[in-house]
């Protein structure tokens, strides 16, 4: 099926088919047609299917078609509003809002907080037809009333249920509020909690339910394993697994912003090229080492799962969990970072005692047993060498803040601290040395960098 049967008019066309694609993904064929009716929509969609071409299409296509019938000179005001729970998120809607409608007329900016408003109010002055916005800002600027949202006809809440774990969901109802009773409302979730079903229900009318499983499901694309490690050894065995292999743009995930800091400092030190990125570093920095880490001048990204989120970067090939997240489902977001557009990744995870029930919930989630990686006994001890002439770990990480969710919690025992185990950093296998074939993999990784 071509996109044009889909209905969509030939400006649209030939951008989707400039940027490449040849043919809709599952969630576009069933989203596109819906949202050009005027319906309302429920979609069950992660990062990986295509879903923000699902709705920004056709949201472009009904808006080109308004142009050309009120004419191209009126000052328009905006008529799509689409909420995102991160300001990555938000850019990156926006850029595919530029990039989908370059053959268009339809204007669109993009507002989030951590920068200067003043721009941003000077180009809400402005003929706008799609605006795309974190809640938080987007309120600063209903309330200084230097954005009406009288005018909203369309309305997207994008990763709807990041942004009820990021605690927006006052925001998200004052942003409600402002919005014309009668409009179209399209409602994006990876997940269905109750409290989803509940926005869902108060928001929707009648309801197209679409859901579609990942391109990229984790069984398919990514190859996954599991290092059983010792907490003090993690760093040292990730320093090596890079080294070792290569490898170049990887996105480590730990759980705290200050175990990212930590982390990046660590690798740094070691001749790793590193950055954090995560909620308490200016914007500025948060894009720089965004850009430095797609150019590929920083090897590492080390990243909590907040401000992971809405990172798209083509054909990541490596992503780690450094700490395994407390919420089974992060998993299958997480290593949803590679693996995208049908080429193979790879997602480690390090696992060290205290995490074992969390290996255990993520497993049980995705259905299979990850395989077990080893080193061989010579890497080991090499290894155990390593991790004791470095001394003690000393982890000062503040304590976890409570998620509010079930799904693990058993992270640490008191005081924070693996109980030392004095022997191998790895639990010992039958299968020494079967990493010999990531190793190969891993280094076969040029085919996989444009
Ligand atoms: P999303 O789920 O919207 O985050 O999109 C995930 C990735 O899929 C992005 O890198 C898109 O550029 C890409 N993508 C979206 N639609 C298609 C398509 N029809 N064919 C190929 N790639 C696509």
């Amino acid at each position: 099926m071509s996109f044009s049967a889909l209905g969509l008019s030939d400006p649209i066309v030939r951008a989707v088919a400039e940027h490449g694609y040849t043919e809709p993904t599952p969630i576009q064929k069933s989203a596109i047609p819906a949202v050009l009716e005027g319906r309302d929509l429920l979609a069950g969609a992660q990062t990986g299917t295509g879903k923000t071409a699902g709705f920004v299409l056709p949201i472009l296509q009904r808006l080109h078609a308004q142009i050309a019938r009120d004419g191209a000179l009126t000052r328009r005001r905006v008529s799509v509003l689409i909420l995102t729970p991160t300001r990555e998120l938000a850019a990156q809607v926006e850029e595919s809002v530029r990039v989908y409608g370059k053959h268009t007329p339809v204007q669109s900016t993009v507002i989030f907080g951590g920068v200067g408003m003043q721009p941003q109010v000077e180009r809400l002055a402005r003929s706008l037809d799609i605006l795309v916005a974190t809640p938080g800002r987007l309120l600063d600027h209903a309330q200084q009333r230097t954005l009406d949202l009288s005018t909203v006809s369309t309305l997207v809440l994008d990763e709807a249920d990041r942004m009820l774990d990021m605690g927006f969901i006052h925001d998200v109802k004052r942003v409600l509020a402002l919005l014309p009773k009668k409009r179209q409302n399209l409602l994006f979730s990876a997940t269905f909690s109750d409290e989803i079903r509940r926005l869902a229900d108060s928001l929707l009318h009648q309801p197209l339910e679409i859901e579609v499983a990942r391109r990229n499901a984790p069984a398919e694309l990514v190859d996954q394993c599991v290092y059983l490690v010792r907490k003090e050894a993690k760093r040292h065995l990730l320093a090596r697994l890079i080294k070792r292999h290569d490898w170049h743009q990887v996105l480590v995930f730990t759980r705290t912003k200050h175990g990212a800091n930590r982390l990046a400092e660590q690798l740094s030190k070691g001749g790793i090229s590193a950055l954090a990125i995560h909620g308490n570093k200016s914007q500025s920095a948060r894009t720089r080492a965004l850009a430095e880490f797609k150019d590929g001048s920083t090897q590492v990204l080390v990243a909590t799962d907040i401000a992971a989120r809405g990172i798209d970067i083509k054909e990541l090939p490596h992503v780690v969990n450094f700490d395994l997240p407390n919420v089974p489902e992060d998993y299958v977001h997480r290593i949803g970072r590679t693996g995208r557009a049908s080429m193979s990744g790879e997602a480690i995870s390090l696992v060290g005692d205290d995490d074992l029930p969390l290996l255990a919930g993520i497993e049980r989630l995705i259905r299979r047993k990850l395989p077990r990686a080893t080193l061989s006994a010579d890497d080991a001890a090499e290894l155990e060498a390593t991790v004791r002439s470095a001394g003690p770990d000393i982890d000062t990480r503040p304590p976890l803040p409570p998620r509010g969710r079930s799904g693990g919690g058993a992270r640490r025992g008191s005081g924070g601290q693996a109980t030392p185990r004095p022997q191998s950093n790895f639990r010992q296998s039958p299968r020494d040395g079967n990493r010999q074939g990531q190793a190969t993999r891993a280094g076969t990784g040029a085919s996989r960098s444009r």
